[in-house]
């Protein structure tokens, strides 16, 4: 098993995180659930603390912590992935480095794995520890992803299982507007669900500043939705269907209507209503065709720097390759 960990800027919680981590695994091990053999791999999303040197520290002290350094903040969920991929075998189980998903779940999940569910999704009881606006936005924005057609497990982030197959399959979505709440469940393959409760961050703040937070939303409906754009055209021939009867009507109080209708309100009116709707559609088609400029690129979605496995530490070859 490869519990792996992305952490930016998170010398606060490292510490404890591991101590944690460490423990949990070691009862598992004990259990016989998971080999002996089982990691614990922190990557570093380009920390600008003291996070690295902290993993490298575990890293000695610890046979069974890893550690994986990008070259810069990629951001959360391209961290994910980078720890993702460099599990070569066996099951992954993804957690935040603060702990707010309960790693005493661990084990249910595994159980699942043994059970034959090759994707078990981590799912938030309650959010009683979230803020009020945090819970307000988060529910509807789930409902808002589901009217619009993209299929999400409601309060799973990024606490999952995911078995080597599940993997495997993973690694051939090469989207590079990564969301892997989205993706993860288009792959298939028999999965569960988990509950949990949500704890407060061990220590620190929210490394999710609100841009990212608003840029993954973005992502989420974007990367996964068309119905925005057609949206926008049922719009655009409601209201053409709409101005031929005003067209009529008009024309209809000309010949027939004593006297002129003094007209100011019903010109401004529909220029400012259309011109809005015209703003508002070119920017939702500006979101889609940026994220295909993105995708045409296909640039790399992370860059490996350095890499502790299994008491090898070694900077990568060329650019991060591995
Ligand atoms: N994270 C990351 N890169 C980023 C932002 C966050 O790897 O650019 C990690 C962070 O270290 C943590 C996880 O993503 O392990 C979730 O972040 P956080 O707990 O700050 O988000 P919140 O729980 O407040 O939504
Ligand atoms: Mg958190």
């Amino acid at each position: 098993m490869s519990i792996v960990v992305p952490c930016y800027n998170e010398e606060d919680v490292l510490r404890g995180s591991a101590r944690v981590l460490v423990d949990t695994l070691s009862k598992m091990v004990s259990k016989e659930l998971v080999s002996e053999d089982s990691e614990i791999l922190f990557v570093d999303d380009g920390s600008t603390d003291s996070t690295w040197r902290l993993v490298q520290e575990l890293a000695v002290s610890h046979e069974c912590i890893n550690g994986l350094k990008l070259s810069r903040n990629f951001g959360h969920q391209a961290a994910l992935l980078a720890g993702l991929m460099s599990v070569e075998r066996g099951i992954s189980i993804s957690l935040d480095a603060d702990l707010q998903d309960d790693p005493c779940v661990i084990e249910q999940m595994v159980k699942a794995f043994y059970e034959g569910c090759d994707i078990v999704y981590g799912v938030r009881e309650s959010r009683e520890v979230d803020s009020f606006g945090k819970r307000v936005t988060a529910r509807l924005y789930y409902k808002f992803l589901r009217a619009m057609g993209v299929e999400i497990i409601e309060d799973h982030a990024d606490f999952r299982l995911m078995s080597a197959k599940a993997l495997r399959e993973l690694s051939r979505f090469t989207e590079v507007n990564l969301f892997l709440r989205g993706i993860v469940p288009m792959i298939g393959l028999p999965s569960r669900v988990v509950k949990y409760s949500r704890k407060e961050r061990l220590a620190g703040e929210t490394k999710y500043s609100l841009s990212k937070m608003f840029a993954l939303a973005l992502d989420g409906v974007a990367a996964f939705s068309s119905v925005p754009l057609r949206v926008i055209a049922w719009l655009g021939a409601g209201i053409s269907i709409a101005s031929i009867f005003f067209a009529l009507w008009a024309v209809g109080v000309k010949l027939f209507g004593d006297g002129v209708v003094p007209g100011w309100a019903s010109t401004v009116v529909p220029i400012y209503f259309i011109g809005g709707v015209q703003l508002l559609s070119l920017g939702i088609i500006g979101a889609y065709l940026s994220r295909m400029y993105g995708e045409t690129k296909s640039r790399p979605r992370y860059i490996v720097d350095h890499m502790i496995k299994s008491g090898r530490n070694n900077r990568t070859p060329e650019g991060g390759r591995y």
